[in-house]
């Protein structure tokens, strides 16, 4: 339903934590509604994540106890299911790959993610949710394995996917970039100094800039704190993506 993503300077302050980011960009997007909410960091070349179903409010208490969750990069997001029930299992990010090396979070539909699953389950990656995205994060952390590079990974990825979908996904390997993609389904991005976010929607970051990028269908997008890069299906370089100001003012 609502997705953000921030990759921001390695030495955040404490008040400015990535995955703090990601809860204030959560919080904009709640009148969206939702059924349950997560948020995964890259932290020491590891996934490290939290997610709860229901209030946003579980998510932020359960964060409390959690004093692992620093790194450079988040992705978050929040639910409204169409596949498996609203269970903290279910809620994104979901993990990917042998070894949890990559997590990801969905907005939209997985047509094809049955045969997917089957076949990634007969390659031996192991599924935990009832849900259409999990195969996409397995499918991500598949082409990763293949090509070495997570740009590339989540465009061959895309390539298989059949369906509506924004995605965003992060890589231990890939510690400082969170990686998106999207298709009939949206996804802006938003250019800060220092620092970019992502989000399904503006109102993830134009507390933080009003400067942002729209992204056009089947592009897949790579943000890191002071790099964004923007590729279409075919692998070409997009050296002109649509720049535009947020208009509306957020203090009212
Ligand atoms: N189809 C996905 C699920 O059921 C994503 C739903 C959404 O867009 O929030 O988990």
């Amino acid at each position: 339903c609502g997705i953000v993503g921030y990759a921001g300077p390695q030495s955040a302050s404490p008040s400015s934590r990535p995955v703090d980011v990601a809860l204030q960009g959560l919080a904009r997007l709640e009148y969206r509604g939702y059924d349950s909410a997560g948020i995964a960091v890259i932290d020491g070349g590891s996934v490290r994540l939290e997610k709860r179903a229901g209030k946003l409010q579980n998510l932020r208490d359960a964060l409390e106890a959690r004093e692992d969750m620093t790194g450079a990069v988040s992705i978050g997001h929040t639910r409204w299911a169409t596949h498996g029930s609203p269970t903290d299992t279910n809620a994104h990010p979901h993990l990917g790959g042998r070894e949890d090396e990559l997590a990801l979070v969905h907005n939209g539909i997985i047509e094809n993610f049955a045969a997917l699953r089957a076949e990634l389950e007969s390659e031996g990656y192991s599924f935990r949710s009832e849900t259409d995205s999990e195969a996409a994060a397995h499918l991500v952390a598949r082409e990763m394995e293949r090509a070495g590079d997570l740009t590339e990974a989540m465009r061959r990825a895309t390539a298989h996917l059949e369906g509506a979908f924004t995605l965003l996904a992060v890589h231990r390997d890939a510690p400082g970039t969170v990686v998106a993609a999207r298709r009939n389904s949206p996804l802006v991005v938003g250019l800060g100094d220092g620092e970019n976010f992502l989000g399904s929607d503006v109102a993830a970051f134009v507390d933080s800039t009003k400067e942002a990028l729209e992204i056009d269908h089947d592009q897949i997008v790579t943000v890191t704190a002071d790099t964004v890069h923007v590729i279409d299906a075919d692998g070409t370089e997009v050296s002109d993506p649509k720049r535009f100001t947020i208009e509306w003012d957020v203090t009212a």
